[in-house]
């Protein structure tokens, strides 16, 4: 089965929330800084497309996903 776990680089962040947008199940927004903050760090193979399109959606690359088999 394919999972994968999203990697966040929160320096990079902006705030913007088009991940939150895209994925409210999965990314977040950090109350402390105001910036990201991911509720599911692995992701199960069903929610692979949805994580990758938010992923995708940053401006910023502020988020990475890091397939892996297991
Ligand atoms: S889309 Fe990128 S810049 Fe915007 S909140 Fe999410 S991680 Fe931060």
């Amino acid at each position: 089965m394919e999972t994968a776990e999203i990697i966040t680089d929160k320096t990079k962040c902006a705030s913007t929330r088009q991940c939150v947008s895209v994925a409210p199940g999965m990314f977040g927004i950090d109350q402390a800084d105001g910036r990201v903050k991911v509720l599911t760090p692995h992701v199960q193979s069903d929610d692979i497309d949805l994580a990758d399109e938010a992923v995708e959606s940053c401006p910023v690359q502020a988020l990475r996903l890091q397939l892996a088999d297991r």
